[in-house]
């Protein structure tokens, strides 16, 4: 088989842009390099490798799973099993805070719920002088976060443990900026979630019965952790902007903003303390 009938025979069943990411992954041609060797034979080595891939993705196995690497706002970062795979969803909650962010001089950050550590990791490239720290419960996912941190911003410090305790280890006051994609589906809609996403740790999804469980934890234990205008800015599942926005203003935050994703739904909330 050569590239041009291994590319037609995967997008019979995955789309264009999997296809070409898959014999990228195999035959290291990027996109450029498939156009200009479309009748290159493949090996019998690459064909086995890129049908099994295939064989894999039917059966819902996520790709960036497959491949071991996902990019997120221009650097790459290793995800496998165990660990919430970076969307572009998250850069809503990321560019919401920037302006905030570019008004403080050496600021103190914590992201909650790191994962794969995108948000922190991010912010710390873009940020150099920031000292951001980033938390995680979950053993699977800190393989991942203490191999992309080395990688990508080596500064950031690692948390281990749950946020419903650490939050005893930093004085109140800390922080200019605590931030969290947390988990916010309902328990009762992760088994009707897409077969791939089901591929990903429950812990990283479940926000319990409503879905804002971890919204109340962070608002109430890590609040009083924000310094006097410090602000706090989440993530949100659908549909969760008014009960979190209700939520913070019941605990005296000021400035609420929500920003919208690309389909228009609000994706992100931050506000600011100012008692
Ligand atoms: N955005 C993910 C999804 O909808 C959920 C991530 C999360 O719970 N924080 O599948």
């Amino acid at each position: 088989m050569n590239i041009t009938e291994i590319k037609r025979r995967l997008t019979c069943q995955l789309n264009s842009q999997e296809a070409k990411s898959i014999i990228q992954f195999v035959t290291g041609l990027d996109q450029k390099g498939q156009v200009l060797n479309y009748g290159k034979n493949l090996t019998p080595y690459e064909e086995r490798e890129i049908l099994t891939i295939l064989e894999k993705r039917k059966g819902g196995f996520p790709l960036q799973y497959i491949l071991g690497s996902w990019s997120f706002m221009g650097a790459n970062y290793t995800v496998g099993p165990g660990v919430l795979i970076p969307r572009d969803d998250t850069e809503v909650v990321v560019t919401s805070v920037i302006p905030f962010l570019q008004k403080q001089s050496k600021p103190r950050i914590i992201d909650l719920c790191a994962g794969t550590g995108i948000i922190s990791i991010t912010l710390n490239r873009m940020f150099k002088d920031a000292q951001v720290y980033a938390l995680e419960l979950s053993e699977r996912a800190i393989p991942y976060l203490e191999e992309n941190i080395k990688n990508l911003a080596p500064e950031v410090k690692l948390c281990k443990g749950d946020l419903k305790k650490l939050y005893r280890e930093f004085e109140d006051e800390n922080f200019d900026l605590i931030i969290s994609n947390p988990p916010y589906i309902k328990s009762s809609e992760i088994t009707s979630l897409q077969k791939e996403v089901q591929k990903e740790p429950a812990m990283a999804l479940d926000g319990g019965y409503d879905g804002l469980y971890f919204y109340r934890d962070i608002l109430e234990l890590w609040t009083p952790k924000l310094k006097k205008g410090g602000m706090l800015a989440f993530e949100l599942g659908e549909e969760q902007f008014s009960d979190v926005k209700a939520m913070m203003a019941d605990k005296s935050f000021t400035n609420i903003m929500g920003y919208r994703d690309l389909g228009n739904i609000y994706r992100a909330i931050n506000g600011t303390v100012n008692t």
